[in-house]
C-alpha cells in the first residue's frame, strides 16, 4: 500500500532567462510523465519567459 503523497514530487521552476526561481510546484509523477515547461511572468525579466522546473526539492 502505497503511502499518501509518496507520487507526488516537489519541485522548483526556474526562468529559462535569468535562471531565478520564481515558482514552487508539484507534479504527481505517476500521471505526468514529462518535464513541466510553462510560460510563466517572471518578475525579474518583467514578461511572460519559459519556465522549466528543477530537480526534486527536499
Ligand atoms: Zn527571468
Amino acid at each position: 500500500m502505497a503511502a499518501k503523497g509518496e507520487n507526488v514530487i516537489k519541485l522548483a521552476l526556474f526562468c529559462s532567462v535569468c535562471k531565478r526561481r520564481n515558482y514552487i510546484t508539484t507534479r504527481n509523477k505517476v500521471n505526468t510523465l514529462d518535464k513541466l515547461k510553462l510560460n510563466k511572468f517572471c518578475n525579474h525579466c518583467r514578461k511572460v519567459t519559459e519556465h522549466k522546473e528543477t530537480e526534486k526539492l527536499k
